[in-house]
């Protein structure tokens, strides 16, 4: 593994958001830090999110392209994303959707481990963003992205991790979690589930670092097809990506309660 802390620090910045600046109506004079949010539907909770690649990657291809070990083959350390027929790039949308669902569960009293604060950085490889979200010792962790499909492929697809050694224990819970998001993504945002990848809106992928090395429950979405004309002009909505947000939340909490 190759780890390049420099940029791991830039890029890969753990942010962490506490319950110190929350207070709860009611809380009596003897309730210490400790108390305050404890109503709330996710205290104590901590939650990985990682917004799949960087908005500068297409940047450093040197870095970009070196090849990391994913738990069971070599591959890229990152890769750009996809973007529409008009240039709105994954990587923006990923961000977008990651800082809105931060902003949520935050606001239920969730601690947010995210794996990049800006669409401004290169990187970190998929194996620190995976490293990050682990070390953290997330109860739950979802990947953010939207795929470049065939034009004429609709729909999102979960991304479920394959046993490989290190996730064996977070097989089932992923499922679990995997089966909740999706209902939940699918009720709220209307996008099909994918005509073109896995069966029935689910995936199982053993070739991705994120899902092979996580020792967190976790998936990975691919929110809706960017090369497809008809989900890239919902993809590209500040209020569609606002309810993608809001549904993984609702999945979070679900899945957490
Ligand atoms: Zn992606």
């Amino acid at each position: 593994m190759i780890l390049r802390s420099a940029r791991l620090g830039i890029a890969a910045t753990l942010a962490v958001c506490g319950l110190a600046d929350l207070t709860i109506a009611g809380t009596s004079a003897k309730a210490g830090p400790a108390a305050r949010g404890a109503s709330l539907p996710l205290a104590g909770k901590v939650v990985g999110i990682d917004p799949g690649h960087n908005g500068r990657n297409y940047t450093d291809p040197g870095y970009i392209d070196h090849l990391i070990w994913n738990g069971r083959e070599e591959e890229a350390c990152d890769t750009t994303g996809t973007e529409t027929a008009g240039g709105y790039t994954e990587a923006q949308f990923n961000f977008n959707v990651a800082e809105y669902l931060a902003g949520d569960l935050r606001a239920e009293g969730a601690t947010v481990v995210l794996t990049r604060t800006t669409n401004d950085g290169v990187g970190p490889c998929v194996t620190q963003r995976s490293e990050l979200i682990n070390r953290a010792h997330a109860n739950v962790a979802i990947d953010i992205h939207a795929d470049g499909g065939p034009a004429n492929g609709r729909g999102f697809a979960v991304l479920e991790p394959v046993a490989d050694g290190p996730n064996d224990r977070v097989i089932g819970a992923s499922k679990a979690f995997g089966r909740v998001l999706l209902a939940r993504y699918h009720e709220l945002t209307g996008m099909p589930l994918s005509n073109y990848d896995g069966t029935g809106g689910i995936s199982y992928r053993d070739n991705l670092a994120g899902l092979n090395l996580t020792t967190v429950p976790k998936v990975l979405i691919e929110c809706g097809n960017m090369r497809n004309s008809t989900d890239a002009a919902l993809l590209v909505r500040p209020s569609f990506q606002r309810l993608a947000a809001r549904a993984f939340a609702q999945a979070i909490t679900s899945y957490l309660s």
